[in-house]
């Protein structure tokens, strides 16, 4: 029922624009605005995929329009060519261009990226002023339109057909690849690559794909501007209008499609109104609105920094008394289950780490540790803080690479594997410092851990194709959460939840990757008595599941009771191993402990 109400307003509104131009009241101008707000909403909505959604700021997705508007003009008045051929030709330049652009800056990172994007933006923008080829600074002109079925369109009326059909079809392709696999996996950019690689996103890849899905929204944006205002000069591609874009999407909100297309909408409206309003009121035309829309920038960003969109939806939200919260979604429990990793037989050795040591400058953080686990076993591994124990799960998931000795899983040395690669073969982990995606609902968080399990592609869940597996991960995910005890919790904001939920939350998003061998980083800090006894109860109902377990813990009365072996470690180097029992009257435990352990109830 909630999504029908959401679809209501969209289709008057797309029955309102269909009708728009066909009723001939309509002024010429509010056509040609039109034309101008849909001609920027494809750009924002690149834009608000790589800043909104992936967290990669640009200014310099002008000089992408640009790219689509001069391999039009240039084809066609060189040629002749079909510009129905030239968008395709136009996709290709600017998918290469962005492609080897994107290779040299999504590298940098912080400031140094959008610096980048201003480099490059400004670099294109020369180029198009100085090409002998491209007409220099006067551009080309005298560009044919694009012919529909015979039909020439020319009239701004007619041509508003097309430009509207392909921003909505745009949106739909964004919206429908959001809620994907490779949606999520994009939208987990902006958790760090810590977070998405340790589930085998590769997040270089996803960021090139994002930058290029971005350039090609611009870039179509740039053959319809070329045929829509039959000429074209290098202006419009520079670095003031990838400013404007960017300014656009944010003020939207740069993390929907609705609010791209509202940021088109004011930013075209008010920049038209101002130019018309302030030098009457100034009385000369000198740019002011380029002040204003700073002044109007910094407001902005101050009252509502999610941009206008979100503050909207919430007001609404406030006016109909309802609570804004997760969309809840129908999972399909018949769906075909996920097919799983074979489990090793019990008792087999799984994990052995050998001599390995780990140094950050003159730390050595682990020192030429030495412990096995077996199948089947739930491992604790223990020590005050700073003893080296999330350095070790670190070194183990290849987060940090080695200084010396080895990691073998199942016979495999992991040493010279990336942490996308080791989840591969089974090995998946929790984080001391809780990783999820506040924004995303908990089943989304939870199936961003089985990413690798399906593959689904971007343009297979841009157009809808992906259903039937994503049906099944969605189930599997909600398997994962039922497991944890969270299942009530499934369409609430990660962010939403208790801390101690969160880090549950996280295991259930470790088992959903099928792992052979879990790691857990203090799964209890956090939780209270009966909810610390509820994830034993879960842990060992794993172990009985066959799962082998390492997990790192501080309460002693918790894994006493849990663990079939401890190793304890206390600067960098074991102390002990063996059995609980054993290890509790251990002096030299004990000294360690009484000497040096801290908070969350040791020994004692
Ligand atoms: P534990 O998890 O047992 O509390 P850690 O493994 O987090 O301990 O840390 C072990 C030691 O290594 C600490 O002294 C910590 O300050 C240091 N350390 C951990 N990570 C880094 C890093 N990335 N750079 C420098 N020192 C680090
Ligand atoms: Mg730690």
């Amino acid at each position: 029922m909630r999504r029908l109400s959401g679809l209501y307003p969209v289709v008057v509104l797309v029955v309102l624009m269909a009708l728009l131009p066909l009723v001939s009241v309509t002024p010429e101008f509010w056509i040609t605005l039109l034309n101008y707000i849909g001609l920027s909403s494809l750009v924002v909505l690149g834009l608000m995929l790589l800043t909104g959604i992936a967290g990669l700021t640009s200014f310099g997705q002008a000089a992408f329009v640009g790219v689509g508007a001069y391999v039009t003009g240039y084809l066609c008045l060189n040629y002749a060519a079909s510009p129905w051929l030239t968008v395709f030709i136009g996709f290709a330049v600017t998918g290469v261009i962005a492609f080897c652009l994107g290779a040299i800056t999504l590298r940098l990172s912080g400031h140094y990226l959008p610096l980048g994007t201003i480099a490059w933006g400004i670099s294109l923008f020369y180029l198009f002023g100085n090409m002998d080829w491209l007409g220099r600074y006067d551009g080309l002109n005298g560009l044919p339109p694009i012919h529909f079925f015979g039909v020439a369109l020319e009239a701004g009326r007619q041509i508003y057909f097309l430009i509207w059909t392909l921003v909505f079809l745009s949106m739909l392709a964004l919206n429908q690849l959001l809620d994907s696999r490779p949606g999520r996996a994009i939208r987990a950019l902006r958790g760090g690559p810590l977070l998405a690689e340790s589930f085998g996103i590769n997040t270089a890849r996803y960021k090139i794909i994002v930058f290029v899905i971005a350039a090609l929204l611009a870039s179509l944006s740039g053959w319809l501007y070329a045929h829509l205002q039959r000429s074209i000069n290098p202006t419009p591609f520079g670095i003031n209008a990838g400013i404007e874009y960017l300014f656009m999407a944010v003020a939207g909100g740069a993390a929907s499609v609705w609010g791209a297309l509202l940021g088109a909408a004011l930013v075209t409206v008010a920049k038209d109104q101002l130019q018309d309003i302030l030098p009457r009121l100034l009385g000369s035309n000198g740019n002011f609105e380029v002040i204003v829309f700073g002044i109007l920038f910094v407001l902005l960003l101050q009252r509502a920094p999610e941009g206008l969109f979100p503050y909207l939806q919430r007001a609404a939200a406030l006016l109909r008394n309802e609570k804004t919260r997760g969309r809840t979604i129908a999972i399909d429990e018949k769906a075909a289950p996920l097919s799983n990793r074979a489990l090793p037989s019990p008792g087999t050795l799984l994990l052995d780490v050998k001599k390995l040591t780990k140094r950050f400058g003159g730390l050595v953080a682990v020192n030429a540790i030495d412990f096995s686990v077996r199948a089947g076993e739930i491992v604790g591994l223990i020590g005050p803080n700073g003893a080296g124990k999330s350095t070790t799960f670190n070194l183990i998931t290849g987060v940090l690479k080695a200084t010396s000795g080895d990691v073998i899983f199942a016979g495999q040395a992991l040493n010279a594997l990336r942490s996308r690669d080791i989840v591969r073969l089974g090995v998946a982990r929790t984080f001391q410092h809780v990783k999820l995606l506040p924004q995303m609902s908990a089943l989304e968080n939870v199936a961003l851990g089985a990413h690798l399990r399906v593959d689904v592609g971007i343009l297979r869940a841009a157009l809808r194709l992906d259903r039937a597996l994503e049906a099944r991960l969605l189930a599997e995910a909600m398997q994962q959460l039922r497991r944890v005890g969270l299942e009530h919790l499934a369409f609430e904001e990660a962010g939403n939840l208790a801390l101690g939920q969160q880090r549950i939350l996280e295991i259930a998003r470790a088992l959903a990757a099928d792992p052979v061998l879990l790691l857990l980083d203090e799964p209890a800090a956090g939780l209270r008595y009966k909810e610390k006894q509820a994830l034993a109860q879960v842990l060992r109902a794993l172990r009985a599941a066959g799962m082998t377990i390492l997990l790192v813990e501080h309460d002693m009365d918790f894994v006493m009771d849990l663990t079939d072996n401890l190793v304890v470690m206390d600067f960098g180097v074991k102390l002990a191993e063996g059995v609980p029992a054993k290890i509790r009257d251990d002096p030299v435990v004990l000294e360690a402990y009484l000497g040096g352990f801290d908070d969350e109830g040791g020994l004692t």
